[in-house]
């Protein structure tokens, strides 16, 4: 089995030395593993810790077309854009979202709240949950209710590590996520569904997408634990939307 894009990498550009390398050294290993397609994707501006700053988006996008020239590979810039709030706002006007070729959301404890009430009531009640594994029914139904709404409200290509450190009814977010031509990632660093939740997505044949998550160049289209999901839970390849083929993204008209 081989992936033919990896569509969710760091670089440099994501703060304090989060990713490690620059985007040409992921564009470098990207095609010396047959890659055909790589995506850069730094994480989101409300990102307290490492969120890429807007004034770079244009340097990045400048540096991708020079590699362009160079590089036999499709080189995307994306961004992994924030959850903030239970209302499904995430960190990106929609002017900013025709910025990048796509749109990968999830959610990271460190993406800043849109406001107070939702730091208290949304972030905070969700590191409390996962601190102590204790996750109520209300604190689900909101958590997938952010989702939904994020779907509706965005376009939103790719969720990345859907159920990390923030725990939803994963068939619901996957019924949403089918309405609008969404992928959900298997992140080869945080992927958290139970084979009983493999099972449901199957059967609604949800578009999966397969991902390294990479901050350092050598891990770029490392996919080896969303693969061996794959073949565990006997999802059908034509559910796994970069294997053996490429992608095709759905852009939304906002
Ligand atoms: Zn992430
Ligand atoms: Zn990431």
């Amino acid at each position: 089995m081989l992936i033919f894009g990896d569509y969710h990498t760091h670089t440099i550009y994501s703060r304090n030395h989060h990713g490690k390398s620059t985007i040409e050294q992921n564009v470098q290993i990207a095609v010396q593993k047959g890659l055909k397609d790589i995506g850069i994707t730094e994480h989101g501006f409300n990102h307290v810790f490492f969120g890429v700053r807007r004034k770079n988006i244009k340097k990045m996008r400048a540096e991708i077309e020079r590699l362009q020239n160079i590089y036999p590979i499709k080189i995307y810039l994306g961004i992994e854009a924030n959850l903030i709030s239970s209302d499904g706002d995430i960190d990106l006007t929609p002017e900013e979202q025709t910025w990048f070729d796509y749109v990968i959301m999830g959610y990271h404890t460190f993406g800043k709240p849109k406001n107070l009430k939702e730091y208290f009531n949304f972030f905070k009640k969700n590191s409390r949950a996962y601190k102590h594994n204790k996750y109520t029914q209300d604190i689900i139904d909101a958590n997938t209710n952010a989702y939904i709404k994020a779907l509706q409200k965005n376009r939103i290509n790719i969720i990345s590590h859907l159920g990390s450190k923030m725990k939803v009814d994963v068939l619901k977010v996957a019924k949403e996520c089918k309405k609008h031509g969404t992928f959900i990632e298997l992140n080869a660093r945080r992927l958290c569904f139970t084979q009983q939740e493999a099972k449901q997505m199957i059967e609604i044949e949800t578009q999966f997408i397969l991902d390294s998550d990479a901050h350092i160049c050598t891990n770029v289209g490392e996919c080896n634990k969303g693969i061996n999901f794959v073949v565990k839970n006997e999802i059908p390849q034509k559910l796994v939307a970069n294997l053996n083929k490429l992608p095709k993204f759905v852009y939304k008209q906002n």
